[in-house]
């Protein structure tokens, strides 16, 4: 991708950084093509700038060597983590170091009391890891699903709970610290201290005179106390010269919040903060916003968790949405709620904090009768109103348009009139549309608005506003201009506004001190242009219907398995939206073709279409459809001609598949599995990639007889057998010889089932493998005739339907008639059989795999408890979508490699067999983790007989 021609048009020194930026990594790593830099060159702003250079690094010594070459070549670094920021921190124009892969160590310190953390620790990972010590990281940002632990502390980034006493600032620990000058500082490590102490005399020497300036001044002293009374990000952490001494922990608490500008965090450890199991959460609208802030004030220092303002214009944003509650559509114009959340340790105790929550509420004017609830589902659908604000305007936006989230704190004195200013201001600008929700508590609120960024009097009117809402809240309210986002390039121009001349000073010894050269992200945070603000502003072209509404949030990255390999769902939009600004705008075509041509590799042919981004996308969108639909779109007729005939023949195209599989099996017995993978590799290579590779977990064909049973029992289900089993057998050298269809079969047989077989079962396809190679008509008859098959065997939808295999069952849901009752293995034996059959669970462990359809379909659940009532271990990696894809882990197995290359290491020692619900993804499973994966029917009726005859449980 990344050619000759590219690394020729950098500048000269970019140049000679990409050489020897070379020599330090592998040349998957290292990109300056026009795809990948675009694709890189957006995070979750409203800013673009595409990186000349993007280098993906995974270890210190790397940094070590890329920050090196930097200095020599005077190339600015910008680190990137999750890319979730929203002020413009992690875009740049020279050289973007990605922590991609790697940087995901995890350790528990002291009974959860502790967890040191790699940089590229997802910040909910590191919840679930101290999840079963009821202990949490203190930081809480919306964002935790999908934003690295490296990113909250650089940030500072902060929610709903953690307030100014749980943040990174607070909580953190120890860093290890790269500077820019090379310099290596674990902080927690006395000879590192000592060494550091040696080597960089002028450095400390410099913080400490700081200090004693700020000491020695009681009204800049006073003034930095009061500014982080409340949330506060804007510039550099300078509460950290007053709150320590020693210039290493000065220095290690400036590292919070300096978003990449001061050095490189490469581990920190952060103490921990309890994390109370039980809730209530009640939704309180008051008649006005100074009744709100009333009660904020009240419930500040109360037993309280959380306080979420909404304003009326918040409320009416998602009114008409399923599931919230009728009166919030007839609320008075005037009209404010609060959503306030009380924890405790204990249930017991619980009441006894509402009790004192109510108390001090008393006597305040309410617009609906109201009390807390602690049924999850109940709160969790007062929550669903505050969740729902942010995508609510990014779905209602005009495409064309950007959402924008501003983040302003106001003394908690001044919280109501500054709000009903921030209203005030939004109309006065035309911004009618805009919202106002936050953490009351810190006085922390979020407004957010759409803006169009394509016209220069667009761009105006955004610059006019956010002057006016600066100078009201520096100088009417003395708030902060940023609570938690960071100051990034947005609110870079306003840091010596909000922070006085004295102390902005200070910020910038603060910067030469660490980066005397400048080399680290700069104009982040500091810079000297008034209106930076308003430079390389993001538009959001029209691409596809199916992916308009997507915001650039990067919430999905996490769940896309090719993340690693090749680019993400946010990134395949971005370069859509490029291309589609080129066709339109009529320029460019140049660079139209050749984002064209690598976005067949890198965005088409890698993306699995497992729908899993869907899942994470606060505006639902699923990329895996856009893929589809590209696919279909470059189809051509002699193509759609030969799959017609396939879906026409099918059951000789089974047939046809099943002699492949004996005769590659036949050849795999005779020449052993060495030589069968080399000769397949060499035949794959002399094709050009074109032939699939073949695998030593490649199945054997199926044999298995599947016949329907008539015992005359009053139950009785039909069975369609997916073609994938039809076809796909065990791999040769699984000790377990039986087929998925045997399982099921014989387990219905168990729990008393009649099993019925749809007619004409050979010629019967769910429609998936035609729909996701780009062929949807042909996919949807294929699905047409099986649904009609179905629902006669059914008679009409009176017995239930099931299927063994997690993604047919999944598509057969979406396309098939909905009186079928449909269902997946695991609902089969969790809802169905569960109290048909006698357990006698298995000693030792195994894995399940959750495939990204069961997933879809809210399965994990039942598949762990169907898992646990088998084995007595039950583990389940961390993997998501297994990259397999139907046959593109034969096609590209890369993608499957990449997806599952952590999976290994993730087995416990002695875990010797693995389950799941999908025979194609169990081979890649099997392939990967070095163990075989079966379906989970086959551990199901191993472990179990009918009722009233354990002995008949298999051994
Ligand atoms: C929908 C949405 C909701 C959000 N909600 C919140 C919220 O509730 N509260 C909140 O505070 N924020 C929120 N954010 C903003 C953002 O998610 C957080 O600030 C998050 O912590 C950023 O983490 P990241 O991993 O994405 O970091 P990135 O965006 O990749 O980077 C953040 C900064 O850290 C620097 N950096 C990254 N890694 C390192 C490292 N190892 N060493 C040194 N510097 C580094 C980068 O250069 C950059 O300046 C939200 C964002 C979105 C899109
Ligand atoms: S697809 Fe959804 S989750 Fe992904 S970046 Fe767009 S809006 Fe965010
Ligand atoms: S469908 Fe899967 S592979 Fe494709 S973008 Fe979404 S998560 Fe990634």
């Amino acid at each position: 991708m990344s050619n000759d021609r590219d690394v020729a048009a950098l500048p000269p020194a970019h140049r000679r950084f990409w050489e020897e930026a070379s020599g330090a990594l592998p040349p998957d790593r290292l990109f300056c093509d026009p795809l990948r830099t675009l694709a890189w060159g957006t995070d979750a702003s409203f800013y673009r700038l595409v990186p000349r250079i993007v280098a993906k690094v995974r270890t210190r010594e790397e940094v070590a060597r890329l920050l090196g070459a930097a200095r020599r070549n005077g190339t600015p670094v910008t680190f990137r983590a999750a890319g979730t920021s929203l002020s413009g921190q992690t875009v740049t124009d020279s050289v973007l170091l990605v922590l991609a892969g790697g940087w995901r160590d995890l350790e528990v310190q002291d009974g959860g009391a502790r967890i040191r953390l790699g940089p590229g620790v997802i910040g909910a990972e590191a919840n679930a890891a101290l999840a079963r010590h009821g202990r949490k990281i203190g930081p809480d940002p919306a964002s935790i699903g999908a934003c690295f632990v490296g990113g909250i502390a650089a940030n500072n980034a902060s929610g709903m709970c953690c307030g100014t006493a749980e943040n990174s600032y607070r909580t953190v620990e120890r860093m290890h610290l790269l500077l820019a000058d090379g310099a290596d500082l674990d902080t927690g490590d006395p000879a590192s201290r000592r060494r550091f102490a040696e080597t960089h005399r002028e450095l400390l020497a410099g913080l400490s005179a700081i200090r004693d300036e700020i000491v020695r001044d009681p009204e800049l002293s006073g003034r930095i106390r009061e500014k982080y009374r409340i949330k506060n990000t804007t510039g550099y952490s300078l509460n950290a010269f007053l709150d320590f001494e020693d210039p290493i922990d000065v220095l290690l608490h400036l590292m919070v919040g300096s978003e990449g500008t001061l050095g490189f965090i490469a581990e920190l450890t952060f103490r921990t903060v309890e994390d109370h199991p039980h809730r209530a959460s009640a939704l309180v609208v008051f008649p006005d916003i100074e009744t709100a802030a009333r009660a904020t004030q009240r419930l500040s220092g109360g037993p309280v968790a959380a306080v979420e303002m909404m304003d009326r214009a918040s409320l009416r944003s998602v009114e008409h949405k399923p599931g919230m509650p009728a009166w919030l559509a007839s609320l008075d114009p005037g009209a404010c709620a609060l959503l306030v959340e009380t924890r405790a340790g204990t249930p017991e105790e619980v009441p006894r904090r509402v009790e004192t929550v109510k108390a001090l509420l008393g006597g305040l004017r309410t617009l609906v009768p109201w009390d807390f609830t602690a049924r999850k589902p109940e709160y969790e659908r007062l929550w669903d109103i505050r969740r729902g604000l942010f995508p609510a305007v990014g779905a209602a936006r005009r495409i064309g348009t950007t959402v924008v989230i501003e983040d302003v704190a106001f003394p908690m004195a001044h919280l109501a009139a500054g709000t009903v200013d921030l209203q005030r201001l939004m109309h006065a600008h035309g911004y009618d549309e805009g919202i106002i929700f936050g953490h009351a508590l810190d006085g922390n609120l979020h407004f957010v608005f759409t803006q169009d960024f394509g016209s220069s009097e667009e761009v105006a009117r955004y610059g006019r506003f956010m002057d006016e809402v600066c100078e009201m809240v520096v100088r009417k309210y003395d708030g902060s201009l940023k609570g938690e986002h960071g100051t990034g390039r947005n609110m870079a121009p306003y840091v010596e506004l909000e922070w006085g001349a004295k102390a902005y000073g200070l910020m910038r010894r603060v910067k030469a001190l660490l980066d005397p050269q400048g080399i680290l992200n700069p104009g982040v945070l500091l810079n000297d242009d008034p209106k930076v603000h308003l430079a390389n502003l993001k538009s959001l072209p029209r691409a596809h219907e199916i992916v308009d509404r997507c915001t650039e949030c990067g919430f999905c990255e996490p769940r896309c398995p090719s993340r690693d390999l090749t680019i993400t769902p946010r990134q395949r939009i971005t370069v859509r939206r490029e291309i589609a600004r080129l066709a339109a705008s009529g320029g460019g075509s140049e660079r139209r073709e050749r984002l064209l041509a690598d976005f067949a590799y890198l965005g088409e042919e890698t993306c699995a279409t497992d729908g899993l981004c869907a899942t994470a996308c606060p505006v639902g969108i699923d990329t895996g459809e856009l893929t589809k639909r590209l696919r279909a779109e470059s189809r051509s007729g002699r193509a759609r001609e030969l799959a017609e005939g396939a879906a026409g023949r099918f059951a000789a195209v089974q047939a046809g598949m099943r002699s492949g599989l004996a005769m590659a099996d036949a050849a795999h017995a005779v020449l052993g599995t060495r030589l069968m993978g080399a000769l397949a590799r060499g035949a794959r290579a002399a094709s050009g990639g074109r032939l699939p590779l073949w695998n030593p977990a490649m199945p054997r064909p199926a044999r298995a007889r599947i016949g329907p049973s008539a015992s005359g029992s009053d139950r009785a289900v039909v069975y369609f057998p997916s073609c994938i089993v039809r076809t796909m057998g065990p791999a040769r050298g699984d000790p377990e010889d039986r087929e998925a269809s045997e399982a099921m079969l014989s387990v219905l047989a168990k729990a008393g089932y009649d099993v019925l077989l749809p007619e004409g079962l050979e010629h019967l396809c769910c429609g998936m493998p035609f729909e996701s190679k780009g062929f949807p008509e042909v996919g949807d008859a294929k699905a047409g005739e099986l649904g009609r098959a179905l629902l006669a065997a059914s008679r009409d939808g009176e017995l239930p339907v099931v299927c063994e295999t997690s993604p047919c069952l999944h598509r057969m849901r979406k396309a098939l008639d909905p009186r079928l009752r449909l269902l997946e293995p695991v609902e089969l034996v969790h809802d169905l059989l569960m109290d048909r059959l006698a357990f006698s669970p298995r000693a030792g462990t195994v894995a399940v795999h959750l495939t990204c359809s069961s997933a879809r379909m809210g399965l994990g659940p039942k598949l762990e408890a169907v898992a646990r009532a088998c084995a007595e271990q039950v583990v389940v990696p961390p993997v998501g979508c297994c990259g397999f894809a139907g046959d593109r882990g034969f096609t590209h197995p890369e993608l499957n490699a990449s997806a599952l290359s952590g999976l290994r290491a993730a087995l416990p020692r002695g875990c010797a067999e693995g389950y799941s619900n999908s025979r194609t993804c169990e081979i890649g499973l099997s392939l990967h983790a070095g163990i075989p994966y079966r379906s989970i029917l086959l551990l199901v009726d191993r472990c179990t007989a009918p009722r009233g005859g354990a002995e008949g449980a298999r051994a």
